[in-house]
């Protein structure tokens, strides 16, 4: 079989997704990592009116320089009078700017006597945060499909909401393959044995998207195991995501169980690591099939079944921003599939370099632990120390993007 382009693969994966879950209204407390079911205008201005952002003397430019009689004192929460003319009123910072005053001059440019302030000359609007300078009513505060974080909480906190519209989180079933698999924290390894490391860290993947997983376990290399397994995922959940068992061994049983309750594609994808993904439906619940290898399986995961949930999830799906780098590093043998290479970012600036944390073996977590980002490395072309690279940083590969991206 041809090895499919990751970008071929993607793009006829995404094309199936149906977004459509149902929609709750959750508090701004329980909101982190939701997905925005309708866009929100403000019904408010903020700030909600013109106010100092100084601590000092609310004036009228027209009346400095001079020395001016102190007529009130504005602490923020509390309501001015208008300025009388010809007067300052002390204010600090947040407090609202009394009508009739248009500047404000910093307390340390003032000289104070008990009742009096000499003030330099100020100009007109200087120190003062305008009504609506943030957010007008009407504004949009966040999209349809926005993944919340925190500072858009704060953002919707700003204008006096407390709750959200957000779509149902997707319950993503995730089973893992494998007679060596031995959970841990049950004891020592017997010979032949590994601790299942892809079933936590899947599990935290599909969590920090704000979706939820339906954890099945580990299920040995047993064909009817197996079978019985993807059905009772296909029964639990919107999606399912299983580890190993993906290969053409003869101990890879996923393929022709999901076969036989639904349908498969199988792609042998051109990128290293992560070459083997199924993807199809068990009982009309799409489905993929992840390898077992742990690099593999959080690479295919990232860059594939990711952004398909976040689609799925009614969430906004555009490519991950890549950041030219220079190579820290080269590659003298040209390869036959795209590369994502496990790197940190050494220095800053003109002299920051792509390095490789160590091992590029896809079964080797440690190099993916203490990585910044993946390099991408085309089919087929070698890499010099100074070369251009595009870098994909973990961070964006561990998020849906935010905001309102058009596609
Ligand atoms: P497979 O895709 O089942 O052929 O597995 C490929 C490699 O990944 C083998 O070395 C497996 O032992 C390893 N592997 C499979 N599943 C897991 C898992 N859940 N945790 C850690 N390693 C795994
Ligand atoms: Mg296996």
């Amino acid at each position: 079989m041809a090895l499919t382009p990751l970008s071929e693969a993607l793009e006829a994966i995404l094309a199936t997704a149906q977004p459509g879950s149902s929609i709750e209204t959750v508090q701004l407390t329980e909101a982190l990592h939701r997905y925005v079911a309708a866009e929100i205008p403000s019904m408010r201005a903020v700030p909600p009116a013109d106010n100092s952002a100084m601590d000092g003397y609310a004036v009228r430019s027209e009346d400095l320089p001079g020395i001016l009689p102190i007529s009130q004192r504005i602490p923020a929460g509390h309501s001015p009078t208008p300025l009388t003319p010809g007067t300052a009123a002390r204010i600090f910072t947040g407090a609202v700017i009394p009508a009739g005053a248009d500047a404000v001059i910093l307390q340390e440019d003032a000289e104070r006597t008990d009742d009096t302030v000499r003030l330099p000359r100020a100009v007109s609007g200087q120190h003062i945060r305008r009504r609506g300078d943030d957010i007008q009513p009407g504004d949009r505060l966040v999209a349809q499909g926005q993944w919340l974080q925190p500072h858009d909480i704060g953002l919707l906190a700003s204008v006096g909401l407390d709750e959200v519209g957000v779509f149902q989180p997707l319950k993503v079933a995730l089973l893992t393959t494998g007679d060596e698999l031995r959970e841990p924290g049950s004891g020592d390894l017997e010979s032949g044995q590994i601790y299942n490391s892809n079933r936590v860290s899947l599990a935290a993947q599909i969590r920090s998207l704000g979706m939820i997983p339906v954890d099945l376990g580990n299920v040995p290399d047993q064909p009817e195991a197996i079978g019985a397994a993807l059905e009772q995922a296909a029964d639990s959940a919107d999606c399912i995501v299983t580890a190993g068992g993906v290969s053409v061994g003869e101990e890879d049983h996923v393929r022709g169980q999901i076969e036989k309750r639904g349908a498969l594609t199988l792609w042998k994808l051109a990128i290293k690591p992560g070459k083997p993904l199924a993807f199809g439906e068990v009982m009309n619940t799409p489905i993929f099939g992840l390898p077992g290898n742990p690099v593999s399986a959080w690479v295919t995961f990232a860059l594939v079944a990711r952004p398909y949930l976040i689609k799925q999830q009614g969430g906004v799906v555009s490519p991950e921003p890549r950041f030219p780098v220079r190579a820290g590093f080269s590659v003298a043998r040209p390869g036959s599939r795209e590369e994502f290479v496990r790197i940190s970012l050494v220095g800053n600036g003109e002299a920051m370099r792509a390095v490789l944390t160590g091992s590029q073996s896809s079964g080797v977590l440690t190099s993916l632990s203490q990585a910044d980002g993946l390099a991408v490395i085309p089919a087929g072309t070698t890499v010099s120390e100074g070369d251009w690279l595009e870098v994909i940083t973990l961070a964006s590969l561990g998020q849906p993007r935010t905001g309102p991206i058009s596609r």
